[in-house]
């Protein structure tokens, strides 16, 4: 039976990126696999630097004063890491969902931080605009896809102050000016690769204007001077996560699978929005092409659904414990087709019930 992959996270990567990543296991240079030969070598050493370019060129930030590093301990070490290399005396969070108000909690333990605006009291069901940012703050911190409340910033506020995103679930996804920020960062497992690295993209020169002493594991400036090299790095996942970014520049890059990501969402919300069954969660204007968040109406229906789900190779689309119902988590390696398969199914429960 043929799988549609739902899942929120670790979730779909292209399947020849999948073979030619497990070809490598077995025979990567001349017999040796991937995971058995020196990170040092020149084999690897390419592969990491391959993928270090690729991640700016994909960005459209190459020769802008910026660098890629590939680091470990998910986007959530980057949640202390942000604030150990950039926050002096007080930064600026949007809580848009649990990943920022985890990032706000990490942030506090080093400094000052101030919620320019919170969805909270909503259940984080929108994206809150109109906020003020103080210019003296040290730098404003924001999550561009909320992966658990299925919203998304469209609009991100202009600010004279540095701009860090957490893009975790939506890193290569869309379109932006991507110069906009000095600082990206993303763990591999949503769009990239399988989890065990994150890439971080930072604009040197926001760098450097500390008091602390940073430990050099937790040092962004330690980690350029490596080369992305400075311990041991998880070589199977940058090795993959180089792969398919490489099969993204091959489609045509971001643009060409933005316009696939835009189909995907039309067709799925068009469904939540004309089914009678099904109610969307998040606020229209803000919500996420990534992750569809919705709920059956009709408790009744569920085990009817559910067994559909299942019978039609359909795989991960259950909410997260904090918003209930479901999720159909599109990221660029979902087709099409498996969108139309959930569609088909939602479709059928309506003329059933
Ligand atoms: C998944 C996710 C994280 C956490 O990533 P880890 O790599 O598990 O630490 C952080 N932020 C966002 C937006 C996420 O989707």
């Amino acid at each position: 039976m043929k799988r549609h992959n739902f899942s929120a996270g670790p979730c779909v990567l292209p399947k020849e990126v999948i073979l030619k990543a497990s070809e490598a296991l077995l025979d990567f240079d001349n017999g040796l696999s991937l995971i058995e030969i020196s990170h040092r070598s020149k084999p690897f050493v390419d592969v990491m630097e391959k993928a270090r370019a690729l991640a700016l060129e994909l960005l459209g930030l190459e020769g802008k004063g910026y660098k890629a590093l590939f680091l470990q301990g998910g986007a959530s070490t980057q949640f202390l890491m942000v604030a150990l290399n950039l926050l002096e005396k007080r930064a600026g969070y949007l809580n848009t969902g649990t990943w920022s108000d985890k990032a706000i909690k990490e942030a506090k333990i080093y400094d000052d931080v101030y919620e320019v605006g919170s969805s909270k009291n909503a259940n984080f069901n929108y994206i809150p605009k109109g906020f003020d940012v103080p210019s003296d703050y040290d730098y404003l911190h924001v999550t561009s896809n909320n992966t658990i409340f299925g919203t998304q910033i469209k609009s991100f506020p202009k600010v004279d102050i540095p701009l860090v995103c957490d893009m975790s679930s939506d890193i290569f996804s869309r379109t932006l000016d991507f110069s906009k920020f000095d600082l990206i960062y993303a763990g591999a497992q949503k769009n990239m690769g399988p989890a065990g690295t994150t890439l971080v993209v930072i604009k040197e020169d926001i760098l450097g204007k500390v008091s602390r002493k940073i430990p050099s594991m937790m040092d962004y400036k330690m980690h350029i001077d490596k080369g992305s090299m400075f311990n041991t790095p998880p070589v199977f996942a940058v090795y993959t996560s180089m792969l398919t970014m490489q099969w993204l520049k091959d489609l045509g890059g971001i643009k060409a699978i933005e316009k696939e990501n835009e189909k995907k969402a039309i067709l799925m919300y068009s469904e939540i929005d004309l089914n009678p069954l099904f109610k969307g969660y998040a606020a229209k204007e803000d919500r996420s092409k990534m992750n569809a968040t919705f709920t059956l109406e009709n408790e009744n229906l569920k085990e009817t659904f559910e067994a559909m789900v299942t019978e039609n190779g359909i795989n991960g689309i259950n909410g997260h414990r904090s918003v209930g119902g479901y999720r159909a988590s599109m990221y660029n390696a979902l087709s099409l087709d498996s969108v139309k398969v959930l569609v088909e199914i939602m479709s059928e429960l309506e003329s059933k019930a």
